[in-house]
């Protein structure tokens, strides 16, 4: 299967979903949207009431807010990859419960190896941990990771933002930041290309003739 394929079976196997209790609140899962091939991915925490109707990623203020940061830094969100750490909506927009992360954490896993994005921007805490287990999102917001080979950049949730205008100005700072991150992990990639393309192709051990 090629990556877009890959992110179609994961959509489809997340519609119909019965892993975790989340599946009783679903309206439409929200396995999350984007090319196949984006170079950064956003990671979210799961779908609220409006991404629950329409089955699509931050399509409610915090999605509003979001296209707003990206136009702010030139990128539109066709460009991006968006998904959610659970992709069904948590009754009343609680926090997902650890069991229902860990019984979602295939599609995602499925969904990174896919893209093979060259960032990854997670948007609160619950994503921070995939990648950062017991990281402060207070002490380490816009700094960048190398996780895995990966470059992560945690930031705050933008519906925090919403909430607490105090945060609004440091996520557009956090955000103006990712531009230059994109280059650099780009530059990272190329070199490594470059690197494997240079290694000779291993030969075969020649048989020894014993005659
Ligand atoms: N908040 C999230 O974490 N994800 C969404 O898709 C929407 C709001
Ligand atoms: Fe399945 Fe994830 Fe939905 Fe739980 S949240 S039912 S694991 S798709």
């Amino acid at each position: 299967m090629n990556s877009k394929e890959i992110l179609i079976q994961v959509a489809a196997e997340a519609a119909i979903c019965t892993k975790c209790n989340l599946h009783f609140s679903r309206k439409k899962a929200v396995p999350g949207e984007g090319p196949a091939d984006a170079e950064i991915m956003f990671i979210g925490e799961g779908p609220g009431f409006h991404e629950n109707e329409q089955g699509r990623p931050f399509v409610g203020p915090a999605g509003k807010f979001l296209d707003d940061l990206l136009a702010g830094i030139g990128m539109k969100r066709e460009q991006v990859f968006i998904g959610n750490v659970v992709k069904c909506r948590p009754p009343s927009n609680r926090d997902p419960l650890p069991e229902e992360v860990d019984a979602c954490s295939d599609y995602l896993d499925r969904q990174i190896a896919a893209i093979n994005p060259k960032v990854i921007v997670t948007l609160g805490r619950f994503s921070m941990a995939k990648f950062l287990p017991n990281a402060k999102i207070s002490e380490i917001h816009g700094q960048s990771f190398n996780v895995k080979g990966r470059l992560v950049v945690p930031m705050f949730h933008p519906a925090a933002a919403l909430h607490q205008p105090s945060l609004k100005n440091t996520v557009v700072d956090d955000f103006s930041h990712l531009p230059a991150l994109i280059s650099q992990a780009s530059a990272v990639r190329s070199k490594e290309l470059e690197e494997e393309k240079n290694v000779e192709p291993k030969q075969e051990p020649k048989q020894l003739s014993l005659f």
